[in-house]
């Protein structure tokens, strides 16, 4: 199996084998899966030029093959007919021979005729020895062609398995990344599930603290702040709104229009919020990002972009349906 594929199955495994993984293990492997099919993407062309490459290295190659076949097939029907010709020239020979003895018995001696049929013996003689010259040339040629033709087959044989697996990897890298949003709706729905058990978890025993203004789990405040340093440093202004209680959940529940505060699902609400006790927020590992005072609300925005590129560095994950809301497991 070739190395995409062989990477392509463990991201695939991952999704799979969901049960008892850990929210980091599930957020590296997102990313893997992330950058994964994006190297696929990119690679895909060079893909398929490979593969009509070795697919035109086949159709030579099963030409050769073919015409060192006829060239054997050919070689085979001469061995044969230079065998029967040397076959003809010993029955000559041996006619002669009768003819002579035949000769030197005749009663009256006939000089004439001994000499002619000598002479005939001696020429079929030397026949048999050409004819046999040229039978053993043409088994020497049939060896050699067998040999191009055995090399030929070989040759043939590579270039289709070359064929083979090539076009097995196009294929491969179209079905890995056609299934991509499957994959990744996959990973979404186990980050949910495991944002409760960070959500349950965490809540036991954390502590916030401010950076710049954004209160956030400690945990996260060292590379949250950096991120912050650095975008500025890329000329993008990040701010944010971290930590909230979980009354200020269910306020929030509330104002934006979900059907009841405790079990509507997320969606349902006018503005997605999580079910209080499942968002990240309550733990101050999400944070709603800003850029210069407003939201980040579209993923045309430098803000955005930034983010995209470089958040997953500092360990933050987006929730693909809001742009704004970027956290330690992606829910
Ligand atoms: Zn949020």
């Amino acid at each position: 199996m070739p190395a995409q594929a062989a990477a392509a199955d463990d991201a695939a495994a991952t999704v799979a084998a969901s049960a008892g993984t850990s929210w980091a293990e599930t957020m590296r492997r997102k990313f893997d899966l992330e950058t994964y099919t994006a190297r696929l993407t990119t690679q895909l062309p060079a893909l398929r030029t490979t593969a009509a490459a070795r697919g035109a290295d086949e159709a030579a190659a099963l030409k050769a093959e073919t015409d060192a076949q006829a060239v054997m097939d050919k070689a085979v029907a001469t061995e044969r007919t230079m065998y029967a010709r040397h076959a003809g020239a010993k029955n000559a020979a041996k006619l002669a021979k009768k003819a002579l003895v035949a000769a030197k018995k005749q009663k009256p001696a006939s000089k004439t005729r001994v000499a002619k049929a000598t002479a005939a013996v001696k020429k079929a003689d030397d026949l048999v020895k050409s004819r046999a010259v040229i039978a053993r040339t043409s088994t020497a040629t049939l060896t050699l062609t067998r040999t191009r033709h055995a090399a030929a087959a070989k040759k043939l044989a590579a270039a289709t398995t070359a064929h083979d697996t090539a076009v097995k990897t196009v294929a491969y890298a179209e079905k890995r990344i056609a299934s991509w949003p499957k994959d990744r709706a996959a990973l979404a729905a186990q980050a949910t599930e495991l944002s409760e058990a960070v959500v349950t978890q965490a809540r036991v025993k954390y502590s916030t603290t401010q950076v710049y203004g954004v209160t956030v789990n400690r945990v996260v405040a060292f590379s949250f702040q950096r991120m912050i340093d650095d975008a500025a440093k890329a000329g993008v202004k990040l701010s944010g709104g971290g930590f909230r209680t979980r009354e200020q959940q269910i306020a929030l529940r509330k104002s934006n229009g979900c059907p009841d505060v405790w079990t509507a699902p997320s969606s349902s609400c006018r503005v997605p919020t999580a079910i209080p006790g499942r968002s990240l927020h309550e733990v101050g590992l999400a944070i709603d990002m800003t850029s210069g005072g407003s939201t980040i609300n579209t993923r045309k925005s430098a803000a955005f972009k930034w983010m995209a590129a470089n958040a997953g560095k500092y360990g933050f994950v987006n929730l693909p349906s809001e742009p704004w809301h970027w956290s330690i497991t992606g829910s």
